[in-house]
């Protein structure tokens, strides 16, 4: 299989690193789900190709709805992954000009509200940092499409439920995507309350 027989635009998959030319299985399942606009649930371990997986039906979503603010929402365990999924989906967002940021705590917050007078499309954040600026009305939800838990078993290992709990009632009802590498019991009932009934499972 050849990711240009996904309906994703000639100008993202160009902005790929070379040495991706086929989609692993995750990859496979995951992109033509997302771009159709259903939830996923999906066990994906870290290597899989995970970040691709929904970074570009995402990036290819928001490029169809012309949204000019904050439209999909990445949350991270940790700073670093943060970093390392902003910056794979940097060069695709640039090649139809969007825009990702990234925020995580341990880093000024006062940085991270400058960095965000130039509103970003998608932002990956860690959960506490998140809210902080939403609280602040430093970032607001209210066009967001697609929100994605990602390392979802991690984020609840790392005692995050309240936060997400809380950022996911100030979003709108729309796309939601999980990626974790297990499934524990905790992750299921998150699984159950915020994705929709007829999401697709992957594994
Ligand atoms: P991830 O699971 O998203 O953390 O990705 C792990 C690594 O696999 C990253 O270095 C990606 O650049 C790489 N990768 C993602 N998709 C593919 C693919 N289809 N073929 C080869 N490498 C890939």
């Amino acid at each position: 299989m050849l990711f240009s027989q996904f309906s994703l635009s000639a100008t993202l998959l160009k902005a790929l690193p070379a040495s991706i030319t086929e989609p692993s299985r995750i990859q496979q399942l995951a992109i033509p789900a997302i771009l159709n606009g259903q939830d996923v649930l999906a066990l994906a371990q870290t290597g899989s190709g995970k970040t691709y997986a929904y970074g570009l039906p995402i990036l290819q979503r928001i490029s169809q709805t012309s949204v000019l603010s904050l439209a999909a929402i990445v949350i991270v365990p940790t700073r670093e992954l943060a970093q390392q999924v902003a910056q794979n989906l940097q060069p695709l967002a640039q090649s139809l000009g969007l825009h990702v940021e990234h925020a995580c705590g341990g880093e000024a917050i006062e940085c991270q509200i400058e960095r965000l007078t130039t509103p970003a499309n998608i932002l990956v954040a860690t959960p506490g940092r998140l809210l902080a600026l939403a609280q602040q009305g430093v970032v607001t939800f209210s066009q967001v499409q697609s929100v994605v838990l990602d390392e979802a078993d991690r984020l609840l290992d790392m005692g995050f439920i309240n936060d997400i709990n809380a950022l996911i009632a100030m979003m709108p009802v729309g796309q939601r995507l999980l990626f974790s590498a297990t499934m524990p019991v905790a992750l299921n009932s998150l699984a159950q309350l915020i994705l929709s009934a007829n999401h697709v499972r992957i594994e």
